[in-house]
């Protein structure tokens, strides 16, 4: 049988340490050897970023602008020690910072769901997926610490001489004050993101604030999404049978937590930064997690939610074993490959998608995986893999199918 043929090529961000290792085995068993892979090569290895200045970086950035999908691996973040572990000529920024400030943006996060591993909210049935809006708020705040008393105000000094002024507290003993800041742009895009992804993936869409409390700021949130949901979104809804729903933050916790799961939650900003954890850790580990930046523009970068696992990876440069899970790495490619499909109509490489995510998830169901899911599964004869054999039990799958 000929492999599967593709149109256009994805945007292929390679990475650093054991993610790494696992992008090419992944490549070598379970890609290659089916699909006549289609790739534009950019290599975000820490080594190559430090010979290009990170100029790669910003190169694989806009090569998404240019076809429309990603898929990256898990990169590494300098810090003190990898600038004298990487010999590095400065310490550069984030690339997942460097590609959502050229992409703008939303990331969704969304469990890998699998028999056995059961999420401790036993009524989540289905993927709770995050929606984070990942600009302002607290992340961007002024703080200043009161030793004294006084009045600390809000001003705001427009450039046409205009001045407005708020107390926020008259100090009588010392404490804390802090201004935050967001935009209606942003909001914007971060609602449209939201919306766009809920009817590309067929859920719901919730989103809470605390406007009751905070009238101006989060009301301001709640005016954006109800906006552009009615003028943009609601024939498109009802047409896809999915519903808007905005409600108090602290409604949506507890609702979250009766609910079935399948549906997407937009979070503002500190909300998404903790709920992400909450949802991971509930639904078992973060290397069964997806994570996709979609951008108002409609590119797509599918990556894992785990970093590169740095310990796994000095051990296998001793020669010792390693169990490293590679499932959210897997569903990148999965997620690319079938994002890329849609576009192109292509659907053999829909399908081939599907059926890598089959063969995966039932790799793990019939009881081989890696240590970190035996750890946790409920499931009873469990066979520990390494990290090669699990994706070669996963090929192993695929080819009966
Ligand atoms: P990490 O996600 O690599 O590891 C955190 C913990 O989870 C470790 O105990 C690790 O053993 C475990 N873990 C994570 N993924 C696993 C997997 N697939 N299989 C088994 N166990 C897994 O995060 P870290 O240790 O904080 O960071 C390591 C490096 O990754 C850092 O240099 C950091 O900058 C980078 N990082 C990159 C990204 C990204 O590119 N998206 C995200 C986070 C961290």
């Amino acid at each position: 049988m000929g492999k599967i043929q593709m149109q256009t090529p994805l945007v292929e961000m390679d990475g650093d340490e054991m993610t790494r290792i696992l992008w090419q085995l992944i490549k070598d068993e379970l890609l290659l050897p089916f699909i006549d892979l289609k790739t534009e090569y950019y290599d975000l290895g820490l080594e190559y970023r430090n010979e290009t200045d990170d100029q790669v970086t910003i190169d694989a950035a806009e090569a998404t602008k240019k076809y429309g999908v990603a898929v990256k691996c898990a990169t590494i973040t300098p810090n003190k020690a990898r600038m004298s572990e990487y010999n590095l000529k400065k310490m550069y920024k984030s690339p997942n910072g460097t590609i959502r400030a050229i992409l703008d943006g939303t990331v969704f996060r969304a469990p890998i769901v699998v028999k056995g591993i059961e999420p401790c909210v036993k009524n989540w049935k289905k993927p709770i997926t995050i929606a984070r809006h990942a600009y302002g708020d607290v992340y961007k705040n002024a703080e200043m610490y009161i030793d004294k008393p006084g009045d600390a105000m809000l001003v705001f000094k427009g450039e046409d001489g205009e001045e407005r002024t708020e107390l926020i507290h008259h100090f009588d003993t010392p404490g804390v004050i802090q201004g935050v800041h967001n935009l209606d742009k942003s909001i914007t895009s971060f609602a449209r993101c939201c919306f766009n992804y809920a009817l590309d993936t067929k859920q719901d869409l919730w989103f809470g604030g605390k406007d009751t409390i905070s009238k101006t700021y989060d009301g301001k949130f709640k005016e954006i999404f109800h906006n552009i949901y009615e003028a943009e979104f609601k024939e498109k809804f009802e047409a896809a049978g999915i519903t808007f729903f905005y409600s108090l933050i602290d409604d949506v916790v507890a609702r979250v937590m009766k609910a079935e799961g399948g549906f997407i939650w937009g979070c503002k900003n500190y909300d998404g930064d903790v709920m992400s954890d909450m949802i991971s850790s509930a639904f078992g580990s973060l290397a069964m997690m997806t994570s996709v930046l979609v951008s108002p523009d409609g590119y797509y970068e599918y990556e894992a939610a785990h970093g590169t696992v740095q310990r796994h990876y000095y051990r296998h440069l001793k020669g010792e074993e390693t169990s490293t899970n590679s499932v959210a790495t897997i569903f990148a490619w999965t997620g690319a490959l079938r994002k890329r499909g849609e576009l192109d109509q292509n659907q053999e490489l829909i399908e081939f998608a599907d059926k890598l995510e089959k063969a995966t998830l039932s790799t793990i169901e019939g009881g081989q995986m890696t240590k970190d899911l035996a750890l946790i599964t409920s499931l009873k004869d469990v066979k520990v893999l390494n990290s090669r054999e699990f994706i070669l039990a996963i090929r192993e799958k695929l080819e009966t199918m």
